[in-house]
């Protein structure tokens, strides 16, 4: 299928028009067949915008999804590289030291950040402690 932004000459209106192929467009303009549904004018033209072509509907959502997918994940290793620069890596130990943060009133120049289980930060909001949790993607990955 191919969509055309269609334009009446006589009262400008722009409309979209769906066809199966470039060649059923020139066929139809051809037979004249090709009216404005507003005027009922013949002066029907494609315009320059280039038209859609829709030949996959899967591929063209799975792209849309993949440049949405690296948007995030970009956005993602932004905020990841503030983290790592800027709070304490304790890996699996986070929920231990954020206790030790909480319950000894330490005082620590960074933040700390690690993985920690739903269970943990369930546990710990229980206790006062708030976390928060972000997606996180592994390096490895690239
Ligand atoms: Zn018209």
């Amino acid at each position: 299928m191919i969509k055309y932004k269609l334009k009446c000459d006589d009262c400008e209106l722009v409309f979209d028009s769906w066809f199966a192929s470039s060649k059923e467009y020139e066929k139809i303009k051809k037979k004249n067949y090709l009216t404005c549904h507003n005027c009922g004018s013949q002066k029907v033209q494609k315009t320059l915008m280039a038209p859609k072509l829709i030949s996959n509907k899967k591929n063209h959502k799975n792209n849309l999804d993949i440049s949405k997918y690296n948007e995030v994940k970009k956005t993602i290793k932004n905020y990841q590289k503030f983290i790592k620069d800027n709070f304490k890596y304790v890996g699996k130990n986070f929920a231990y030291e954020a206790r030790s943060i909480h319950y000894d009133k330490k005082k620590k120049e960074k933040g700390i950040y690690g993985s920690a289980s739903k269970q943990d930060l369930k546990e710990l909001k229980d206790e006062g402690i708030e976390a928060q949790m972000i997606p996180w993607i592994e390096d490895k990955e690239n």
